[in-house]
This record gives C-alpha cells, structure tokens and sequence, in this order.
C-alpha cells in the first residue's frame, strides 16, 4: 500500500485545516443554537390556539423540509441577484451559508421540539393552570424545561448532522474543511491521504461535542442526582403550626366560598352534567360519591376551568368566576380568582424536573406572594404539616406515591387557598398508603379548611364530611349530613352503598369509619 503517512500527519498540524475546523465549529454551533432557538418557537407557534401561527409554522416547516440544504445555499448566496440591497451580508460566504444552514435546521429541530413539547403529560399543564399559572409560564417554567430533556438525545444527534452539512458550505466558495483538502489534493494527488485528513477533523469535532452534548444530558437527567441533605437551618425554618397561613377558617363575605348555579357539560353529544346546584360554605367539607361514569370528576374539574362548562355560572365568594363563552375558553375573571382554588389530582401531577421544595415555591413564586425566603419559610412548613421535611430536596420520582400525593397536598396549600378540591386522591396509590394521605385530609378538615373531595373511600368521606353528595348521571341525586343519609332509606344510594366492600349492609356510621381509623 503506498500510504504516505509522514504527509498523512503532517496535515493533522495544518494550519488551513484547524482554520476550517474552527470555521466549522462556529458555523455548527451558531446554527444548532439558532436553529433550537426558532424551531421552539415554531414547535410552539404550530401548537398554539391562534390558527395564523398554526398555518406559518406548518407551510414553513412543509417547505425548508422539502428543500434540499445545497439548494437553499446557492439561491441564498445568489440572493443579492434579486434583492441588491441584500449584497452587503450575502455576498459573505460564511453568512449566507449560516443563514441557509439555520433557516433549514429550525424547520427540522422544530419537528423534534414539537415530538419533546407532545411528550409532556397534559396532567402537567393542568397542574400549573390549577396552580394559577398562566400559558406563557406555564410553558417556561414546566413544559419547555421537560420538552428540551426529553428531545436532547434527538438534538444531539442534529448537532452531528449539522457538522456534517457544513461540508456543502464549500459550494459557495466558504473555506471549509472538505474545501482545504480539495484544494490541496488538485495540487499533490494524494487524494486518500488528503481525504484521510479530513475525515480526522470531522470524525474529532463530532466526538468532542457529542461528549459535551452527553455531559449535558447527565446533568439535566433528575434520575441520576441523589438529594441533598435538609439543613439544620432548614428545619429551623418551620414555623409553628398555628401559624403557617394555609388554612383560611375566616370567610369576611356571607357568601359561599364556591357557587355553581345550573352546570351543564357536554362532551360532544353527551350530557355529562345536568343542570347541578352546589353551594359550598366557608369551612364545609363534601365528600362527593357515586358510581363510576357519574360525572363526579368532571364536575370537579368544572369548578376549577379545567374543563369549560356549557351552561349555568360558578361564582367565587360572590364573585363571577366561570360562564360559558362563545369560544369556549376561560372567560376574563378566572385569573383573578383561580388563586383562591386548591387542587390535588389523582395522578399526582407534580413537576418531575423540580424538587420537592421546588414544586411548592413554584407557585408562589412565580405569583409573587412573599420574598423567597418568606416563601421558603413557609413551604419547609407545610413539608412539615405533612410529614416529609427530610424530602425536601428529593425529585418526586425518589418518593412513594402517597409521599407524592401529601407533596401535591402541600404544593396547593401554598397558594393559601379558600377551598382545596380533591379529585379521586387516593385511588392511584397502594392500599397500604391510602391511609397517610387521608390522614393530612383529615387534619386539613379539622383545621377548618373548605374542601370537596371525590372519593371512592366511603368510609373517610362519611367519617370526616359535613355533607355528602351523591351522584348519578350527571346529577345530585342526594346531598345532605352523613348521618342524615345513613338514618334515611335511600334505596338507591343504600345498594351503591352496599356495593362497596367498606360500608356493612346495615350501613352504621361507626363501621363506616373503621378502615380508615
Ligand atoms: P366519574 O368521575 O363519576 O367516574 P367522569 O366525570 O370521569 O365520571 O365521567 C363522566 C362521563 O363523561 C363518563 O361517561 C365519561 O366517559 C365521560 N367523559 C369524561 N371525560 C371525557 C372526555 N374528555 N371526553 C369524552 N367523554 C368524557
């Protein structure tokens, strides 16, 4: 073989050649960052509500996907033919190869933004719309973050793509790696050896920042981070109970905290509330049961705007707050009293990219309801209410559900709402932690905290409600004192009762109580 490799490693100290590396890294880098920046913004734009942005983003992406990158680079460079005017920038090789670089990558990085924003569970956008939050921080502070950790395995691989592409810059003249080594091998002939050369400094900027690129994924990957220890400091920090400002017992209107009049919801065709009245006064506890199918979850979901209703009115404290709208979104009230609603879901919904003490500051923080250190203060003493202070710095992944589902209780707790809602909260976890989560509920209605739970554990909602709603297609069929409906013969509430393994046939209030003492 005729090889010569005193040639061959000569070229790895070529001037020319760490020029066009450096010239190669700089075009790379400058369009995966461009390309990240506005292929989010048209991942985004493509899944907005506004249909203008919808269209833009999508004929942008239908057209530079299907335009070859060689292509877009000569009619670029040769821009200044139709629009003079564009000559003083264009007739640079290297920007008019970084504009044609960048304007093709972000129609392809939009794809894959677009793959990581889907991949955010809805539950995580209705957390932050529960907690308050308004679209532009939700997607900032909890789908964006995800979104990029979930696609950066596929982002990395385009930062190689890209590297690779800069190659087709030398058809416009732009001194690159491959052009250095053409030029070189037209004067000498040593083509393989030359060729050899190039492939050395591709092959050594791709391994580098796919080095670079994975050191990022590690750092950004909560799995992989054990938690920090809670400080004493920290633990100084919880205040006394009396005194964490959670629990709202002081109504100042006579009006109840929440009031539906006449709710009706339709999922297509299908009537999934009829027609429901409920008024929830200061300090009340309701437990709302029924079958399953009953419409309990989506009545609860109604009350906070998760889900828009078709007809009737939710007032808050007086206030107008939900109405039907004509585009069937939340109506101009609902920020300025969505605050005052708590709520905690059955899967949970906690942010997985933040820690625990960074999952109830969330809020608050982003509201502005105190300095962080007051918010600080305040959520090491919620951690506290429910038993977890040692867990303040873990990742939810690193807790049991019902630890998750009392984090979930805290993180609502700290927007000091006026009435917590619960929908189903212990039906996702083990039987063996149902009772720790309905033990803080339990001690949350003591407190004097206005609640409405859905619930499928009879024997807590007869123990701990005031009143207990019962449910069926779509409707309040009954709604009074636990003892009131167990001393009346309901017949169709006594044989749902009576389907449920808790509650005996003889349906003694004492009993009831039992599996959750
Ligand atoms: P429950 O909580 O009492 O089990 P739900 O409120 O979850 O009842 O559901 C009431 C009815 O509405 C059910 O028939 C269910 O299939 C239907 N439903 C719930 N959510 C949706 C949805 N997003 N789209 C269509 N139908 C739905």
């Amino acid at each position: 073989m005729n090889f010569d490799w005193n040639y061959f490693v000569g070229l790895l100290h070529n001037v020319d050649f760490w020029q066009a590396s450096v010239l190669v890294v700089k075009l790379s880098i400058i369009t995966w960052v461009g390309g990240n920046i506005f292929g989010l913004l048209l991942a985004l734009s493509k899944q907005s509500h506004f249909k203008l942005l919808q269209v833009f983003a999508s004929t942008y992406i239908w057209l530079f996907r299907s335009l070859p990158l060689l292509v877009l680079l000569i009619f670029i460079y040769n821009a200044p033919l139709l629009l003079p005017g564009s000559a003083q920038w264009l007739s640079s090789p290297f920007v008019a190869g970084l504009i044609a670089l960048i304007v093709s990558e972000t129609a392809y990085i939009a794809e894959i933004h677009r793959g990581g924003l889907l991949s955010v569970s809805k539950g995580q956008r209705e957390a932050g719309k529960a907690l308050g939050i308004k679209y532009s921080g939700i997607q900032r502070i909890i789908v964006i973050p995800q979104a990029i950790k979930i696609a950066l395995p596929a982002l990395s691989n385009e930062f190689v793509t890209i590297v690779k592409l800069t190659s087709l810059v030398s058809v416009i003249s732009l001194s690159e790696i491959l052009m250095v080594g053409q030029r070189l091998y037209t004067q000498n002939f040593k083509v393989i050896e030359t060729l050899c050369a190039v492939a050395f400094y591709y092959v050594l900027i791709v391994t580098v920042f796919d080095r670079v690129i994975h050191w990022l994924e590690r750092y950004f990957d909560v799995t992989n981070k054990s938690a920090k220890q809670v400080t004493d400091e920290e633990r100084s920090l919880v205040k006394m109970t009396s005194e964490v400002p959670s629990i709202q017992t002081i109504n100042p209107t006579s009006y109840p905290i929440v009031n539906l009049t006449g709710v009706h919801k339709y999922y297509g065709e299908k009537r999934v509330l009829e027609g429901v009245d409920l008024a929830v006064k200061n300090g009340e506890v309701i437990s709302i049961i029924g079958p399953s199918g009953s419409g309990k979850t989506t009545l609860i979901r109604t009350i906070n705007g998760l889900e828009m209703l078709d007809d009737g009115a939710i007032m808050i404290e007086g206030n107008p707050f939900l109405e039907p709208t004509p585009n069937g979104r939340i109506g101009k009230n609902y920020y300025q009293h969505i605050q005052k609603i708590g709520m905690v879901f059955q899967g949970f919904n906690l942010f997985p990219h933040k820690t625990v003490l960074e999952n109830i500051m969330l809020a608050p923080l982003y509201h502005k309801l105190g300095s962080s250190d007051e918010i600080k203060q305040i959520s090491f003493s919620l951690l506290d209410k429910v038993g977890l202070i040692e867990h303040a710095h873990k990742y939810p992944h690193q807790l049991s559900g019902g630890q998750q589902q009392r984090v979930a209780i805290a993180r609502a707790l700290a927007m000091k709402p006026d009435i917590m809602l619960f929908d189903e909260p212990t039906s996702a976890l083990d039987p063996e932690l149902v009772g720790e989560v309905l033990k803080v509920i339990e001690q949350l209605a003591r407190e004097g905290m206005t609640m409405v739970i859905v619930t499928h554990e009879m024997s807590f909602a007869f123990k701990v409600s005031d009143r207990v709603v019962f449910m069926e297609q779509g409707a309040i069929q009954l709604s009074g004192a636990p003892e009131q409906l167990l001393g009346e013969a309901h017949p169709r509430l006594s044989k749902f009762l009576s389907n449920q393994e808790i509650i005996p046939n003889n349906l003694e209030l004492n009993d009831a109580t039992n599996r959750y003492a």
